[in-house]
């Protein structure tokens, strides 16, 4: 069946997204509209993994209910997708799947109930019921085991998660596992298909692993200690563990265990998937994925490619203590996507860990887009515009003017640049199936830098002052034209804005996204088609001024804030200077997009080291009370500031402060040396949620 299926891991909606999270997302969206050209169906899913007790723990401490908490973070991820151009109105996936949905719940209760009825390649029941007892981490939603966890500086206190670096609890408590045990040799003989999983050394690690001896795994928690979560069919005091739930949104979504669903999309159609996930989700994907696979007598994966992590510039893991996280705002602000999925497809050798610096992404963009493709495009048909009157001209030399062309440098065999360019074109499409992005890329530009020769060798602004070689110059720019639409088909699924917008430049009508490159034929261009209105496409990115604005935070200043010393970042100060030294204006659209509300503050209290940070719960006439932190710890004594009237900045972007989020800002001016912070309030009556206009 012509047919294609690929996701992203489902993403924990426990933390707002990062570059992480959209380079996966860029890698399957290329992969998709990849696919999609080539006449496959295709789907393509993304989403979020909401259960768990760190879900209901984040959601306790904002107060919000669970899926409250789910939501307000997929918000913040479906922002992203749309920004960034990959979800459905752009061309993007084709669910946004959420583990929350119903018909998730339905799904995972028929797989339970399969496995629950199956019995292992070794004759036993694959779920039983016992007891666990451990060491569990909540963030990572697992148990520890000695090697995976720091022991405790104290004797008696927990050990802490090498991960999270937090303290892990002691669980021991009645629980359904799944006898992993049982599945060690059918794993690994899944494993000698050697495209399953991917890379070659993550392969190796999971083999080894799984050689190193299988434990069942708990795959329920008491619903006394994790109730958020699908109920176990027919056990209601146990929650599935969320890992279980999570992986099967996989089939879920496409209507495993859901009529509905099964109408909509098809399981049978497009099953077994693409799994493209990060390196520290193998094992789940690698590991256990199968093993519930086979126990429930579904097909395995098509296959499980692990790829990198990014890294900064100098090789350092990206941290906010470290400052050098790429923030999305910048990347939206300063870059169009086309050169984000660009960079981020020729940057990483799929695999393996890549390097991100806004300086690197800009050098890129400029010697590769900028000069390269964008310049090839633009000199090309502004020739096309200014020699042969906005026409593509004809291909060929006439047999008169052969010597002529041959003597100006001119090839005349036009098969040899063609010869050549099929060969990218192979090669491109090949990379490309082995997820080698880099390396098709690599491809694709060879192609730039060898007509780019053709042109300066050729000389058509000399060609052009001859009447004589008119045919001659018609054909070298017929060659270029040539070219540049099937780098328009090539590289539509890596740059889709771009690709589409040169398509049109050169008149041709339609979309590269209906293309397939594999059947692309040289010289389908028609002589005489008038070309489009001739852009440049990647517009010269100005690096200082970018690296300025960025650096000097401008533009993500709650980021920044985040990320500062502790004084400046919760407090909005209007200080002295502000006020005499007014220097630009803002539009009254500006000022309205800032909610300022009143609010009152029902607790405070200090934040254990943070001698400057005050912790607060201001009521703002929601249902729950905002939590916000203010650097006024200072000046303002906890119990002073219970009760009083605060302007809150409403619809600030929420951060984290010392581990604690932040929901809001609290309005404050700001004078002499120090900055002291003087809180804005009112001197008459006013209800709380009121808004300041
Ligand atoms: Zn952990």
């Amino acid at each position: 069946m012509n047919t294609f299926y690929v996701t992203t891991p489902i993403y924990y909606a426990n933390s707002l997204p990062h570059l992480g999270h959209l380079y996966t997302m860029i890698v399957a969206d290329a992969v998709a509209r990849g696919k999609r050209q080539r006449g496959i169906e295709t789907f393509f899913l993304t989403g979020t993994d909401e259960h768990g007790i760190n879900i209901e723990r984040a959601a306790q401490k904002a107060g919000r209910t669970p899926k409250e908490q789910a939501d307000y973070v997929v918000s913040y991820f479906t922002k992203m997708t749309s920004e960034f151009g990959l979800d459905t109105a752009h061309g993007g996936y084709d669910i946004f799947m959420r583990t929350t949905e119903p018909f998730h719940y339905e799904g995972v209760s028929e797989l339970w109930r399969r496995i629950v009825k199956a019995k292992t390649p070794k004759g036993r029941d694959a779920i039983y019921k016992g007891h666990y007892e451990g060491w569990f981490c909540a963030a990572c939603a697992e148990y520890k085991t000695e090697d995976e966890y720091q022991k405790p500086k104290n004797e008696g206190d927990p050990p802490t998660c090498l991960i999270h670096d937090t303290p892990l609890d002691r669980v021991s408590e009645e629980s359904y596992f799944f006898r992993l045990s049982d599945y060690d040799e059918a794993l690994l003989s899944a494993y000698e298909k050697p495209d399953f999983v991917r890379p070659e050394s993550r392969r190796n690690e999971v083999i080894s692993f799984v050689r190193g001896g299988l434990q069942d795994l708990s795959v329920s928690r008491l619903k006394s200690s994790v109730s958020w979560g699908v109920p176990v069919p027919g056990d209601p005091e146990h929650t599935m563990y969320v890992w279980f739930d999570a992986l099967t949104n996989y089939i879920t979504a496409i209507g495993f265990g859901n009529e509905e669903r099964q109408k909509a999309v098809g399981f049978e159609k497009f099953w077994p998937a693409l799994h493209l996930v990060g390196k520290d989700i193998l094992r789940f994907h690698a590991v256990y994925w199968p093993s519930f696979l086979l126990a429930a007598g579904i097909e395995l994966p098509r296959a499980i490619v692990a790829h990198g992590m990014w890294l900064d510039p100098n090789g350092r893991k990206m941290s906010k203590t470290l400052g050098n996280v790429i923030e999305l705002d910048a990347l939206h602000r300063y870059f169009s996507n086309d050169t984000i999925r660009y960079f981020c497809l020729r940057e990483m050798v799929f695999g393996q860990d890549g390097r991100f610096g806004y300086e690197g992404l800009i050098d890129r963009a400029n010697s590769d887009l900028a000069s390269g493709w964008g310049n090839l495009s633009s000199r090309t048909l502004t020739m096309i515009a200014r020699y042969c009157d906005s026409r593509i001209p004809s291909g060929l030399i006439p047999e008169d003017k052969l010597l002529l062309a041959k003597r100006t440098g001119v090839d005349t065999d036009e098969t040899t640049v063609a010869g050549f360019i099929e060969h990218a074109r192979h090669q491109f499409v090949q990379h490309f199936d082995n997820l080698a992005f880099s390396k098709a890329l690599e491809a694709a530009w060879s192609v730039v830098a060898r007509v780019d020769k053709m042109i300066t060798d050729a000389k058509p602004w000399d060609l052009a002052k001859d009447e004589n070689q008119k045919q001659t110059l018609g054909a070298v720019l017929y060659r270029a034209a040539e070219s540049l639409r099937w780098l328009s088909v090539m590289l539509y699924p890596v740059m889709p804005e771009a690709s589409l917008a040169i398509w049109k430049q050169l008149g041709l009508g339609g979309s590269p996204a209906r293309v397939d490159p594999t059947e692309l034929k040289w010289g389908e261009q028609k002589e005489g088609a008038a070309i489009g209105e001739v852009q440049p496409v990647f517009p010269r990115l100005d690096k200082a001024k970018i690296m300025a604005e960025i650096s000097s935070g401008a533009s993500t200043p709650t980021e920044a804030a985040a990320a500062a010393p502790e004084p400046s970042a919760p407090v909005v100060h209007a200080t002295q200077a502000d006020a005499v030294g007014v220097t630009s204006f803002i539009e009254i659209d500006d000022f309205a997009k800032v909610d300022l509300r009143v609010g009152q503050v029902l607790s405070a209290e200090r934040v254990p080291k943070a001698d400057k940070l005050l912790l607060m719960k201001v009521d703002i006439g929601e249902e729950q009370p905002r939590q916000i932190l203010a650097g006024i710890a200072q000046y303002y004594e906890p119990e002073k500031m219970i009760g009083r009237k605060v302007v809150i900045v409403a619809n600030l972007k929420p951060r984290k402060l010392r581990g604690f989020e932040s929901q809001g800002m609290v309005v404050a001016a700001s004078y002499g040396e120090e900055g002291r912070p003087v809180i804005a309030t009112f001197t008459e009556d006013v209800p709380n949620g009121a808004r300041l206009k």
